[in-house]
């Protein structure tokens, strides 16, 4: 069965223009009235040599007679009371039909309240939802879609439907959200990735974790064209861990291409939640485990650091203490990383790998309320307020909207204003307060200006929501 898309959003947002700029039909004319473009509902459509449908709701309204008024109303009239039992319908269609939901808004007009409407009905459903923000034609308009967060729908994506812009990383995005036949199986499996260089002791770990006796264990052959995968049922939780059979052939074929080694891991890495990074322990932390500590910040993805052939070691009372020194100095862009010592060998607390990769992993799905991270920002504030240079940086508020990895908004009055170091002191402030443990966090800034202009209703009602759940 190919999966479906469907397209919903407001009039006039540029469904049907990103309709037929999908499906490939570029019109030499596309008039500047709504529901012009439009000719058809559903067409078949492939991106990545993957195949899906592909529909646009907005046309479904004018089919199933819910508006038959589309035609005269003035194009910006959009938050107008009539247009919204129409785009609830269509949004509910969507919800039922689809495998993952575009949902469209336009950058040139902003956030307006019926974009909050159809954001409501979405935030209720299970049903993976793009933020696309359409009409994004340059790139100030691009940035101007960070606004967008305010939705709590998850990152937005700029893109031009009528010049093409961004029309690749949304269908990314979309295909990448597609149920594959195994995933469906996966439901909430949470996938760990084992990486590290040559002859670390990857596959040597994989060995020891399979052999656990809390684990019942199943290869899932084909998950991707290369890559199998084996599922772990620990204490009634599935687990995936990404590539093993990469695993296994790389200790033979791939010894001396590290090279090589680092796109298998880069590549494991990005289908995993949480990764284990294995360093060696009579090498310590070395350039390449480092190059690919860094992948996995950029990545945000989880992390937990696994010292393997501790048995190695020699070892007093303060060597652990020292080692562990050492790797925090080495990896001090993650300090927030458990570090385990083992041996896949004795077998020494391997027992402790999966526990601390699920803890990890609960912690990437924390949320802070609205009403918690506003007091951690105003005491961060009071303790050490930011410096002042000319012009005063004001902070309005912060909201968290998203989890994995954990993403905060901070509302400012001019964004320019923030330090690098600023940035890293509020990390740090929240983290005394939630841990994160082993999971990247994720700061943005945005101007509040335009917002508090247009939509200071919208936002506080977003962080009253917020605050109840
Ligand atoms: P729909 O009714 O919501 O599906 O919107 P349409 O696809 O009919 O587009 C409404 C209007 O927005 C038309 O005039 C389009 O030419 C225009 N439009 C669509 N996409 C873009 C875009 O990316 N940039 C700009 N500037 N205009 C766009
Ligand atoms: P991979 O290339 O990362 O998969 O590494 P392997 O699992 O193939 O291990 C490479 C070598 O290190 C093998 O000779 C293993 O026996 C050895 N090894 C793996 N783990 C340990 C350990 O904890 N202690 C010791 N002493 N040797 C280990």
């Amino acid at each position: 069965m190919k999966p479906v898309v469907a397209l919903v959003g407001r009039p006039n947002v540029g469904k049907s223009t990103l309709f037929n700029r999908i499906i490939g039909e570029r019109r030499a004319i596309v008039e500047d009235i709504p529901g012009t473009t439009r000719d058809r509902l559903y067409a078949q459509a492939e991106w990545a040599g993957v195949p899906f449908i592909l529909v646009d709701t907005g046309g479904l309204e004018i089919e199933v007679g819910r508006r038959s008024d589309r035609d005269s109303v003035a194009p910006l009239s959009v938050a107008s009371a009539d247009y919204v039992p129409a785009i609830r319908q269509q949004v509910r269609i969507a919800i039922e039909e689809a495998d993952v939901v575009i949902f469209l808004v336009d950058a040139q007009e902003g956030l307006t309240p019926a974009d909050q409407d159809v954001a409501d009905l979405l935030r209720a459903t299970h049903k993976p939802i793009i933020l696309a923000v359409n009409k994004a034609d340059n790139p100030s308009q691009e940035i101007a879609a960070v606004e967008f967060w305010a939705l709590g729908l998850g990152e937005p994506h700029p893109i031009s439907a009528l010049h093409g812009r961004g029309i690749g990383d949304l269908l990314d995005a979309a295909v990448g959200r597609f149920p594959r036949q195994v995933e469906d199986a996966e439901g909430d499996a949470i996938r760990i990735a084992i990486v590290g260089r040559p002859n670390v002791g990857k596959s040597s770990l994989l060995n020891a974790l399979l052999g656990q006796e809390r684990a019942i264990v199943s290869e899932i052959p084909g998950t991707t064209r290369d890559a199998i995968d084996t599922e772990l049922i620990w204490e009634g939780q599935r687990i995936i861990l990404v590539d093993t059979a990469g695993i296994r052939r790389r200790g033979r074929i791939e010894r001396g291409l590290e090279y090589y080694s680092v796109l298998r891991a880069l590549r494991a890495i990005e289908r995993a939640d949480v990764v284990l990074l294995l360093v060696d322990a009579a090498e310590g932390v070395t350039a390449q485990d480092t190059h690919v500590a860094g992948h996995i910040v950029a990545e945000y993805k989880s992390v937990v650091v696994v010292v393997n052939k501790w048995d190695l070691v020699k070892k007093d009372a303060h060597t652990m203490d020292q080692y562990m020194h050492s790797v925090r100095e080495a990896l001090n862009f993650m300090d927030y990383a458990p570090v385990l010592f083992i041996s896949a060998k004795t077998r020494q607390r391997v027992d402790q790998v999966i526990p601390t990769a699920l803890r990890v992993y609960s912690e990437r799905r924390q949320r802070v309320s609205t009403a918690e991270l506003n007091r951690i920002l105003q005491e961060a504030i009071t303790a050490h307020p930011p410096p002042t240079k000319g012009k005063p940086l004001r902070f309005y508020y912060a909201t968290q909207v998203g989890i994995e990895p954990p993403t905060f908004v901070f509302f400012v009055n001019d964004r320019e204003l923030i330090h690098f170091s600023y940035e890293r002191y509020l990390e740090n402030v929240i983290r005394t307060h939630r841990l994160f443990e082993g999971t990247p966090i994720r700061l943005q800034f945005h101007d509040h200006s335009r917002l508090k202009r247009r939509q200071q209703r919208s936002i506080s009602s977003v962080s009253e929501r917020d605050a109840d759940g």
